[in-house]
């Protein structure tokens, strides 16, 4: 079984997520559980708590097809001692946030070394920040998101997050996100049938599916190896169709949250039933 969705709004309340994946027949979706560009948020409170649960199982969504994101302002590599602490502090309150929410999973970039540790020593301090933070919380699996490799962002090679949850104790609470924008940005090929059947058996060999815990379903206005992050809508950016039709009939995909991050919400609708589709396709591979 396949779960796919969109990164939707949380506007007017968490509980609006939900509703707002329902409307466009997602089985899956992603949200951000507070402002994803300030530090604090107010606690949440039993009320928002309950109105979230409540309409996730009306709408019929698992912890297991929900994929919050965490605050951009976070880096868990940061150079400088007490930033460091501030993003542990933050990150702890994001994990705090969805175990108060009955939520299991939660997405974040890695981290930056901005160009003042090398990236072997930003790497280690990744993996301690996931380790200071699980061993505060229960429940949560930490899901590191590759990345584009903009500026100083580590994360564009899946050797990095390899490395990172090597340096991660608890090994059944740390997994991976694949977004697929980012990844053809850091120059794996996603171009055509073989080149992703290729970057996804790298996949494999350095990282493993079995950390996979979900997927960022975008094609990418940014060229192949730019190192640029900028998301396109399905086919029409440089990935094209090929990668995510792909991805729809493998099912090492199955059974995890496949999130839009797509620029044109008026679209998801269109493109998740397109994503559906693609499964009963005639194969390609
Ligand atoms: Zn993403
Ligand atoms: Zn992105």
């Amino acid at each position: 079984m396949k779960y796919i969705g969109a990164h939707v709004s949380a506007a007017g309340g968490l509980a609006n997520a939900a509703l707002r994946a329902a409307e466009i027949e997602a089985t899956a979706f992603a949200l951000f559980t507070k402002n994803q560009r300030q530090w604090r948020a107010a606690p949440l409170t039993t009320g928002t708590i309950d109105e979230f649960k409540a309409a996730c199982e009306k709408y019929h969504y698992q912890p297991g097809q929900i994929l919050p994101h965490d605050s951009y302002l976070i880096n868990l590599g940061h150079p400088v001692e007490e930033a460091l602490e501030k993003s542990r502090d933050a990150f702890l309150d994001e994990v705090q946030r969805c175990e108060q929410l009955g939520l299991t999973l939660l997405n974040f970039h890695p981290g930056s070394h901005l160009m003042q540790i090398d990236e072997d020593k930003c790497l280690a301090r990744i993996a301690e920040s996931i380790n200071i933070v699980l061993a505060q919380t229960k429940g949560v699996t930490a899901v590191i998101e590759n990345t584009a490799g903009q500026g100083s962002n580590l994360g564009f090679r899946f050797e990095h997050l390899a490395a990172i949850i090597d340096g991660v104790e608890d090994k059944s609470r740390v997994g991976v996100c694949i977004d697929t924008c980012h990844a053809f940005a850091a120059g794996y090929d996603l171009r055509t049938t073989e080149s992703t059947a290729k970057v996804f058996a790298e996949f494999e060999r350095v990282v493993g599916f079995q950390y996979l815990r979900g997927m960022h379903l975008n094609d990418a206005k940014s060229t192949f190896g730019s190192r640029v992050d900028r998301h396109h809508s399905l086919g029409e950016g440089n990935i094209g169709h090929d990668a995510f039709r792909w991805i729809m009939q493998d099912d090492r995909f199955d059974g995890i949250p496949m999130i839009l991050e797509t620029i044109n919400p008026d679209i998801w609708a269109e493109e998740i039933a397109w994503l559906k589709a693609q499964q009963n396709e005639e194969a390609v591979a």
